[in-house]
């Protein structure tokens, strides 16, 4: 399997390399900055062999130009549906991105929610899931409905539990804190926010992250459940009837909380 490399880039975010297992080709997911990742690609000895985009926004694509002067033959990967400056090669839900030298395909799925043209990579195990979903949260919902975020998450939450999920932010901490506030009597998320705070406390990224970690502690995975759904009832203070409507309300609730 292709090696997911998570290189810090401007505050809080997160640049991907996707490295090969055989040789040194990797993939560049999300440049928000060109600098750290041109630095880790020459100490590394990596090879770019292809760009991948997941949304427009300025902390996902501010390195492109630079990216893509340094090493101007490899293509860029990104959304049909929304413009991207340095884009080659436009991609949507069903697309295939065929990266021979990593030895790896990406499926496409459209993801619209945080923007309206987000898309998401998956393939060889990994998810790049740009601002959708968050180690223990979701992308906030700027373009989109929260009907359409919600029908997004249902569609990654269907991948293979053992998936590998690289996000485009380090939110873990303050995302476990609102799902604690959610579920506060759910086991795994307690144990998880242990191990999270471990990591940050030793200056570790807490990504990536299996999805099969996300269905037992993610609120925002988790609206069928029963606790959950109470949770929501109780904060909005009436009765609700299906998981979109409990979805709506926690991103309401984790957006001023
Ligand atoms: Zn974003």
């Amino acid at each position: 399997m292709p090696q997911p490399i998570a290189i810090p880039a401007l505050s809080d975010n997160y640049v991907w390399l996707i490295r090969s297992d055989h040789d040194n080709a990797c993939a560049i997911v999300d440049p928000g900055e060109a600098a750290p990742v041109i630095e880790a690609i020459r100490q590394q000895g990596l090879e770019p062999v292809a760009v991948l985009i997941t949304h427009r926004h300025h902390d996902h694509v501010g390195g492109l130009k630079e990216i893509r002067s340094t090493w101007p033959d490899i293509p860029v990967y990104g959304p049909a549906e929304e413009p991207v400056d340095g884009v080659t090669d436009e991609v949507k839900d069903g697309s295939r991105v065929e990266l021979d030298a990593l030895d790896a395909d990406f499926d496409v799925i459209a993801t619209p929610g945080h923007t309206l043209g987000h898309i998401v990579f998956h393939g060889r195990g990994i998810l790049l899931c740009g601002d959708t979903l968050f180690a223990g949260g979701c992308g906030r919902v700027f373009e989109g409905t929260n009907d359409q975020m919600h029908r997004a998450l249902k569609a990654l939450a269907a991948l293979p539990r053992q998936t590998i999920c690289c996000c485009g932010h380090e939110y873990t901490l303050a995302n476990l804190e609102f799902a604690r506030a959610v579920e506060p009597d759910n086991e795994d998320l307690a144990e998880r926010q242990r191990q999270a705070r471990a990591l940050r406390d030793a200056g570790e990224p807490t990504v990536p992250f299996e999805l099969g970690g996300e269905l037992r502690t993610n609120p925002f995975m988790r609206c069928d459940e029963p606790a959950v759904h109470e949770a929501a009832e109780t904060h909005a203070g009436r009765s609700l009837e299906t998981a979109a409507e409990v979805f709506a309300v926690l991103r309401d609730w984790k957006n001023s909380f």
